[in-house]
């Protein structure tokens, strides 16, 4: 029996794709729901006759978790003052606001701070616009990676990308074929990055939700 097996139930109108870890220290079932991936732990010898009742039994929670992934909106911390705490690619930085001697604002990222550096007088939507530019930078020096490795197993050529705002929607793909991305992404992990890439990169092949779609998109994620 393999150790890894990816299978799908049905429950109501949405397809359960997931994927099975055998392991000989488990005796029981768990169900993990990452992203737009659903991981399910069983013991060693447990046949998919008995996994598959147990996930459609687990169906309508899975369900709300993997559209709760999909739907979580674009947030950012509404303020923004030293010891405020923001996440960038996926680690955790600090902010602190500091007085510019040259006059001129700045921003400095260290380990773990992020230190701004303000003009006398100087107004904290300076600094908010310091820091979406230092999040959009970063976010455009990251993704090309991953939508290489994405358009390679896919086989189609690298799409061209824009990092900005997006209102309420993390990623969104042009007519033109173009992916655009929240520049607010920055602020998440980097597994959850990886989802909205996947999951637009799969849209240049297949706009809609459909069963193809949804089959493509976890091709990319088991991949990786
Ligand atoms: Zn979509």
């Amino acid at each position: 029996m393999p150790i890894f097996q990816k299978d799908s139930v049905q429950y109501g109108d949405t397809e359960i794709n997931y994927t099975v870890t055998r392991s000989k220290e488990r005796n029981t079932i768990g169900i993990t729901v990452c992203g737009p991936m659903v991981e399910v732990s069983v013991p060693s010898g447990m046949k998919l006759a008995t996994i598959q009742p147990f996930v459609v039994k687990k169906g309508a929670w899975i369900v709300q978790k993997l559209d709760h992934a999909r739907h979580q909106k674009p947030i950012y911390p509404s303020i923004l003052e030293s010891g405020t705490s923001i996440r960038l690619l996926g680690r955790q930085y600090q902010l602190r606001f500091l007085p510019a001697v040259d006059r001129r604002a700045s921003l400095d990222v260290s380990a773990r701070q992020i230190q701004i550096y303000l003009p006398p007088g100087g107004k904290t939507k300076m600094g908010q616009k310091l820091i979406k530019a230092l999040l959009r930078k970063e976010l455009e020096k990251f993704l090309p990676d991953t939508l290489e490795k994405y358009s390679s197993i896919l086989k189609i050529p690298v799409p061209s990308i824009q990092v900005r705002d997006l209102g309420n929607r993390w990623g969104s793909c042009t007519s033109s074929g173009k992916l655009l991305f929240h520049w607010l992404l920055a602020t998440q992990s980097l597994d959850f990055i990886d989802s909205v890439v996947a999951h637009e990169i799969c849209h240049l092949i297949e706009p809609k939700h459909s069963p193809k779609f949804k089959k493509m998109l976890v091709k990319l994620r088991l991949n990786t």
